[in-house]
Parts: C-alpha cells; sequence; structure tokens
C-alpha cells in the first residue's frame, strides 16, 4: 500500500462504491494527485454487503440519467481493468397488485419512455414466463426493464479502485481522516493519525461516516443509519442465471438471483434506525445481528409470492447499516458551508445503482466548480434548517425508508416530524379549514375545506378529494380576490455601497433602476442555465429586498453570496424568519387594500413591478406589486409581530368583496394558466431564458456585462435546440402529472416539466420542452401535431402561443 503524500490536488474520504468511483473519473478527467483515504479497508463500509440490484429509473430525468452512465460503466468496467465485477443485464421486473399500482407502473413506463428506457408492460402471464418461481394469482400487471441488471457490489467497487489506481490515483487504507483543515472559509486539507495532507479539495464519501466527517468541517450532511436486511439462500430448482432482478412493491420486497439461489429482502414499514449515539469506534466489515423477528413480516411476504421458498435453505440473514436520507435522495455537490469541499453521501440503498453515475458527475462538479447538468435533486443545497436536527432529520427519514415501495402518490406529503415552522397565521388559518403541506419545515396551507370537509388530503390518481376546494379559491381569485400566506418564502437582504453593481453582473435583468423598482430577473450560470429565479426590489440606494421560493433558500443564498465579484462591496442577510408574507391577489385587490391603507395606491401613484412601504393599521407593510397568478395584487411584506392583525383586517375589509383565504394549489393551477415558470420544473440550470421563453427579462440589448452572457450571445447565433411550450388536453378523464412524454408528428420530442389542471380554462395544462438537434424555429414548433403519452396511453393534444389565459378580456383559449 502507497505511502501517504504530504500534499494532494484531492482528497477524497472513504472508499465505498461511491469513493472509488470519483477517484476513477477525476483521474479520467486528467486529475493527477488524487489521494483515497479509508479509514479501513476498501469496500468496507456498507458497500461489501449490498444485494447489488442496480435498477435505473427515478423520477427524475437527470438522475435517471446518471444511474443509466453507472450502467454503461459496469458495461464496461470489467474488459478495461480486468477485474471481475458479477455484472449481467438480467433485466429489472416491477410487479403490480392492485388496479392503483397499475396505474402507477403504467406512469414510470410512460417516465421511462420521456427519458428515453426501454420499458414495457406485461401480463401476469408474461411475467411469469420470465420469473417461472412466482405465484402470480393476485397480480393485475407487471412492468420490465430489459437494461437493468445487478452486480457484486464489493467487486465493482474493487474495479473501480483498481481503474483509478491504473490513472495514478493514490490509495491509503488503515487511513482515517480525524480532523479537516479550514481557513477563511476555505478548505485546506485534511489531518489522520499518519500525518497531514495538505490538499486543494476534499470529497467526503464516508457513506454513513458522512455526517461525522462533515461536521469536522462545519458542514451539514443530513443523513441518519437505518438497519436494512436481506436473506440469501442455498440454491433453488428453477432458479436460472438469467432470471431478472424483482421487486413486488405491494408486498415491500425485491428479489435477485445469487450463486443458483435467491436473495430477498424489503422495506419494512417499522424501519430499525441504528448508532443513535453515533458508529462505534471500529464498526468496519461488519454486520448487525441477524433480526428474524423483524424480518417475518417480509419473510411472509416473499412465500406467498415464491412459495418454493419454503423449502430453500436459508444460508445467511445480512443485517447491514445503511445511510439513509430525509428526502430518499443522496447527496451531492459542494458544501455551501465551505468552498471546495465536496460530499456524495447519503445513498437510501442504491448506491451501486448510483455509484457509477454517481462517482462521475460529483468528479465533473468538481473539475467544472459546477455540477454537469441540473442535479437539483440530489443538491447538497436543498436542505435548511430543519435538517440540521438530528431528531427531525431521523424521524422523517425513517418515515422516508418505511415508504420506499409504498404508492408515490401524486403531492403526496409526509406526515413525520410536524410541524416545525409555523407562520404567525398557521392557528387561525388552521382554524379555517387549512389543509397544510410542508416545504423545508414551514406548514403552508395548499387548500382549505369548507362544508364539514375534513381538511385532509386523500390521494389518487384520477382527481384528488381537494379538486373542487381548489377550483373554488381558483375562481374567486379570477373573480374577486384571494389571501395566500406566503410567509415561508426566502428573503435575503444585500446590503452595501457595491449592492447594484454586484446584482447588475449577477442578475441577467436590469437591477440598477431607482428605489422602488421591482424587477422579476433570473440568476444565470457561466453557460446560461438558470440557477436562481427571484424578484429584487430596490429598497434604497444601496439596499436591495430579495425574495425567492421556500425551497431555495439555501441554494440561491450560496449562489448569490459566492457570485459577488471580488472586491466589491455588498453584504447578504438571511431575513426570512422576521418577515411574514400576505400575498392579496384579483380584481378587487385595490379596492380591498385601499380600505385598510391610506397610502394613494392607485395604478398611477402604484404602478406594476414597483414596490412602497405603506401603513397598514399600525403596520409598516412592504408592498411589492408583483403577480405570481395573472391578477392585479400586492405581496405584502410585514414585520411578523404585524402579520396577524394586518391578516385580520384585510379579511374583514374583503368580506363584502368575496376576498377568501386561498392556497398553494391554487397558486399552481393558477400560474399554470398564465404560464409563469416553476423553477426547478420548467426551468433550471440545463435551460437558457431563452429556450425558457424569457428572453424578454433579459438585457441583452444594454452593454452591461453579466454572468451567462457570453452564452446567450453565442445560442442566439443558431437556432434553439429546444423551446418550452404550452399545451393544453381538454378531455377532464385524462389527469396530467408531469413526465408524460411529448410527440410531434409521431416522433418523441420531450416530455411534461410540469402540469396540472386549470380551473378556469377547464383543461389540462402540461409546460414541455420540444427538442430537434436541428433548431426549433416557430415553423416547427407550431407546425406540427402533437400527442402526450399518458400512463402508456397516447392522447391528441394542442400546442399554444402566449398565456392560456388573459384577464384584460377575461377570455380563455382552450
Ligand atoms: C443490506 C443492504 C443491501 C443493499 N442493497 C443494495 C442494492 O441492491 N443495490 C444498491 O444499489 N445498493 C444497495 N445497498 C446500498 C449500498 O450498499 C450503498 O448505498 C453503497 O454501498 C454506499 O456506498 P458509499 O461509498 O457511499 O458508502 P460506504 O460503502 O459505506 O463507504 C464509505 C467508506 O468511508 C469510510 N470512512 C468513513 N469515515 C472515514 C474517515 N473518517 N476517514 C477515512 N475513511 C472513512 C468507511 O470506512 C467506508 O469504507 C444496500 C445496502 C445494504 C445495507
Amino acid at each position: 500500500m502507497a505511502d501517504l503524500p504530504s500534499q494532494a490536488r484531492a482528497v477524497i474520504i472513504g472508499g465505498g462504491i461511491v469513493g472509488c468511483s470519483t477517484a476513477y473519473h477525476l483521474a479520467k478527467l486528467g486529475w493527477r494527485e488524487v489521494l483515497l483515504l479509508e479509514q479501513a479497508k476498501l469496500t468496507s463500509g456498507s458497500t461489501w454487503h449490498a444485494a447489488g440490484l442496480v435498477g435505473q429509473l427515478r423520477s427524475n430525468a437527470n438522475i435517471t440519467q446518471l444511474l443509466k452512465q453507472s450502467v454503461e460503466l459496469y458495461d464496461r468496467l470489467e474488459a478495461e481493468t480486468g477485474q471481475a465485477t458479477g455484472w449481467k443485464q438480467n433485466g429489472g421486473l416491477r410487479l403490480a397488485c392492485n388496479p392503483d399500482r397499475l396505474v402507477e407502473i403504467k406512469r414510470q413506463a410512460t417516465t421511462a419512455h420521456s427519458f428515453g428506457l426501454e420499458m414495457h408492460l406485461l401480463s401476469a402471464q408474461e411475467a411469469r414466463d420470465l420469473w417461472p418461481l412466482m405465484d402470480v394469482a393476485d397480480l393485475v400487471g407487471a412492468a420490465f426493464l430489459p437494461t437493468d441488471g445487478q452486480a457484486n457490489p464489493a467487486d465493482i467497487a474493487q474495479a473501480l479502485a483498481k481503474g483509478a489506481r491504473q490513472a495514478g490515483v493514490t490509495i491509503v487504507e488503515d487511513c482515517p481522516v480525524t480532523a479537516i483543515r479550514v481557513k477563511n472559509g476555505r478548505v485546506q486539507g485534511v489531518a489522520t493519525p499518519k500525518g497531514e495532507v495538505a490538499a486543494e479539495i476534499v470529497v467526503n464519501c464516508a457513506g454513513q461516516w458522512a455526517r461525522e466527517v462533515g461536521a469536522l468541517a462545519g458542514v451539514n450532511v443530513p443523513l441518519v443509519s437505518v438497519q436494512h436486511q436481506y436473506m440469501v439462500t442455498e440454491p433453488i430448482e428453477g432458479v436460472s442465471r438469467d432470471l431478472p432482478t424483482l421487486r413486488d412493491p405491494d408486498r415491500l420486497i425485491y428479489f435477485k438471483e445469487e450463486v443458483g439461489g435467491l436473495v430477498m429482502g424489503g422495506y419494512e414499514p417499522d424501519p430499525i434506525p441504528w448508532a443513535l449515539d453515533g458508529i462505534p469506534a471500529g464498526f468496519s466489515h461488519s454486520l448487525l445481528d441477524a433480526d428474524f423477528d423483524h424480518f417475518e413480516t417480509l419473510m411472509a411476504q416473499a412465500l406467498e409470492r415464491v412459495p418454493a421458498l419454503e423449502y430453500a435453505g436459508v444460508k445467511q440473514l445480512i443485517n447491514g447499516p445503511e445511510s439513509f436520507t430525509p428526502d430518499g435522495n443522496f447527496i451531492l455537490g459542494e458544501a455551501p458551508e465551505l468552498r471546495r469541499f465536496y460530499v456524495g453521501a447519503g445513498f437510501n440503498a442504491y448506491g451501486i445503482a448510483a455509484g457509477g453515475g454517481a462517482g462521475q458527475a460529483l468528479a465533473e462538479w468538481i473539475a467544472e466548480g459546477e455540477p454537469p447538468m441540473d442535479l437539483w435533486a440530489v443538491d447538497i443545497r436543498r436542505f435548511g434548517p430543519p435538517h440540521r436536527s438530528l431528531e427531525w432529520v431521523r424521524a422523517r427519514t425513517l418515515e422516508l425508508y418505511a415508504k420506499h415501495y409504498t404508492m408515490a402518490w401524486p403531492q403526496e406529503e409526509h406526515e413525520s416530524a410536524r410541524p416545525e415552522r409555523l407562520s404567525p397565521l398557521y392557528a387561525v388559518l388552521k382554524e379555517q379549514g387549512a389543509c397544510f403541506g410542508e416545504k423545508l419545515g414551514w406548514e403552508r396551507p395548499n387548500w382549505f375545506a369548507h362544508d364539514g370537509i375534513e381538511p385532509r388530503d386523500v390521494y389518487s390518481f384520477g382527481r384528488p378529494n381537494w379538486f373542487e376546494a381548489v377550483g373554488r379559491e381558483h375562481r374567486a381569485v379570477r373573480e374577486a380576490a384571494g389571501l395566500f400566506d406566503q410567509s415561508s418564502f426566502a428573503k435575503f437582504l444585500l446590503v452595501g455601497r457595491d449592492a447594484a453593481a454586484a446584482l447588475e453582473w449577477i442578475c441577467a435583468n436590469r437591477i440598477d433602476r431607482p428605489v422602488g423598482a421591482l424587477v422579476y430577473t433570473q440568476m444565470l450560470n457561466p453557460r446560461g442555465g438558470i440557477e436562481c429565479d427571484l424578484t429584487v426590489a430596490r429598497l434604497a440606494e444601496d439596499r436591495f429586498y430579495l425574495v425567492t421560493g421556500t425551497g431555495f433558500a439555501n441554494h440561491d443564498f450560496a449562489w448569490i453570496a459566492r457570485n459577488i465579484p471580488e472586491g466589491l462591496e455588498a453584504r447578504l442577510i438571511d431575513v426570512t424568519s422576521g418577515t411574514a408574507v400576505l400575498s392579496l391577489m384579483g380584481p378587487r385587490a385595490r379596492e380591498i387594500l385601499q380600505e385598510v391603507s391610506p397610502d394613494d395606491l392607485c395604478n398611477a401613484a402604484f404602478p406594476f413591478a414597483t414596490c412602497r412601504e405603506i401603513t397598514i393599521g399600525g403596520a409598516q407593510v412592504w408592498a411589492l406589486r408583483i403577480t405570481y397568478v395573472g391578477e392585479l395584487g400586492w405581496e405584502l411584506h410585514i414585520q411578523v409581530e404585524h402579520a396577524l392583525v394586518v391578516y385580520r383586517r384585510l379579511m374583514a375589509a374583503g368580506r363584502g368583496s368575496g376576498l377568501v383565504n386561498a392556497g398553494y394549489r391554487a397558486i399552481e393551477s393558477l400560474r399554470l394558466e398564465k404560464g409563469y415558470r416553476a423553477w426547478g420544473a420548467d426551468i433550471g440550470p440545463d435551460h437558457t431564458p431563452l429556450e425558457a421563453g424569457l428572453g424578454w427579462a433579459v438585457k441583452l440589448k444594454s452593454n452591461t456585462p453579466f454572468q451567462g452572457r457570453e452564452a446567450l450571445i453565442a445560442q442566439q447565433a443558431a437556432p434553439l435546440a429546444k423551446r418550452l411550450a404550452c399545451f393544453t388536453l381538454a378531455d377532464p378523464e385524462v389527469v396530467l402529472l408531469g413526465r408524460e412524454t411529448l410527440y410531434r408528428d409521431g416522433e418523441r420530442v420531450g416530455w411534461l416539466a410540469s402540469a396540472g389542471w386549470g380551473h378556469s380554462i377547464e383543461a389540462n395544462i402540461g409546460y414541455g420542452y420540444v427538442r430537434n438537434a436541428a433548431g426549433v424555429d416557430d415553423e416547427y414548433l407550431f407546425g406540427g401535431n402533437y400527442e402526450l403519452e399518458v400512463a402508456t396511453e397516447r392522447v391528441p393534444c394542442r400546442i399554444h402561443e402566449g398565456p392560456l389565459y388573459d384577464p384584460g378580456n377575461a377570455k380563455v383559449k382552450t
């Protein structure tokens, strides 16, 4: 084994599959002086005892892409390195035992088609032909992914380590990292019992130890260890080497072939957390005691599916701890707390499937300083204050573990670790029938129940129980007014002599406007991709107020803070907690607001896209005239102690004008009709404003330099390869949820990024990018006949130019 060098360009902590893959890919990118440190022996964490199923389909296109990259890598790794990997592409079978599950797998098959993965539906008999040992009496259908497979986890990781060594990586085992050196907000290196190593980059791939390793550097890595068990049988007659992997979600179990026998594991509804007081010292290449009692529920299910198990000898019941996260996605990227400190951890029992692609993405992220594609679903910046609490993280993570195979309902909310962050209006809105959803710990009203209906979501793949209530709120906003509690918005102040100059560089729209201006803008990466989508209000010459989505608080704060050009004097402060937000929206918003405020609110005195301080009772309120629902209205930003009183005054003033409480699901329906983009769905780092139809919000005509400008100018020189477009589908029996496949003249051209029901236009609405390598001009875009694949069925749809709903003439287009 190699000696410990005193310096390296990158130090990777952890020799599991993810650390080995990251080292391998960094070396392939031409990086020299890459050092991998493993506290014990390679693969001695979770990797050596994984079951080794490699599935690819996820609900996010780019994460599916990463898993496809794993498969491509595993396909060639053995030949490349000479190290056996046990990789075989025997396909993956997924079962459905009830009508809802059948809809779910049909929708998954359509998602697979959207993302370019082969997945087809099978009858129960066809499924049995592929898996003869299984009892199919209760099956209503199945689906098959021919390119899925399985591998020997330790061998795959060893092959990656061998490939990394061959490409120049130094690997040192029995060398724990005990401290991380930090100076001026940047990582400097690591300490080990064998000595110090100075490093430009440090990468935390420490698996279930990653939270503790992160803490050495003041970086939060929200994951916890949970016990995960699977059984290995002696050989069973009829188990062939090419038997596909099998997932039986209604029974919470999975199977794969192993040496002529079966591996069977699953996700118990009552998972057992592990290492509540920290991972014991010296826990390496170790297993936990087999817990046959706890496995009993899964075993009973497995016996019904595969009766031959009854007579099979059990070789071993493996109980291994694995790291799980509060949203079931892994954690990747540069830590917002510390520059040049990267994390790749928390793989939720699919680290073998994800390891190849995730290591590649992490290596590219390190090499370029930004992710190779939109990886928001796994980005470490998606977390917020509650994720710093171990208690909160553990509660939510256990819920997610237990839900691994349960139905993934549209718009499903989680129940654990709630309530946590409350707006000052929470109790009052609850009294009035609010049904809350949760985001980053915040309780937010999704809809309001009336007429004796219980404020509780009843999920469905059809029209859910909140449909009518949301329709009522939606129409009230279109016809009178609605009041939305949006206190969870992330809010920042940028203050200082050079605040305007800093924002001119970071923002694509023109920010240096008079005091009182309110600007909708994107912030772009150097590729022109949209990193942030927010509003900027100029409160004073040297003071800007930035408002962005609840979920983007950490991400946007880090993006803005890190992109303030060096030498400029501008300080970013998070003021989220001190300010409540009430959005008063609708044609009667002005008369209602005028009733409670002495300030002149007429259009001339208070035009669109401006902000002013107004008085409501004893409160000084920042009123921002803007809308995300397409109606006249104001966002009222109120110091929290005044919020309840302002709310009461507004509701009293609006009583005769039809003012109603309204929630986030109405906002979604309203914004879809008006074509307002949602970051993380319609727009993100993979899309430029030109592709997203937001060119009007970019200052390309001025000579002001801004980040991303060159990329947009270059993009203007050639036809766009994709463009966001709006589609409608009038059939109320069809439910659009997003990810439906889009066909133009019979050819697959994309998928829906977001979708839902428009309650004014009474039609399904979807937004998706139409892709064509040769270019998407107007003729191409509007000259085709479009269809959507919804749960494997094709249905015709219509493409539209411009917003579907125009409040000016209150007319509707479908
Ligand atoms: C029972 C079970 C079944 C599973 N089945 C599957 C499956 O079928 N398919 C699938 O895709 N995934 C499966 N998994 C998940 C998979 O095993 C993990 O997701 C994957 O191994 C995680 O790899 P890793 O590199 O992140 O972590 P690990 O393999 O745990 O590697 C982390 C390494 O970091 C080292 N380390 C920690 N602290 C330090 C330090 N301070 N200094 C130096 N080194 C340190 C550790 O020793 C360890 O070797 C399963 C997991 C379990 C438990």
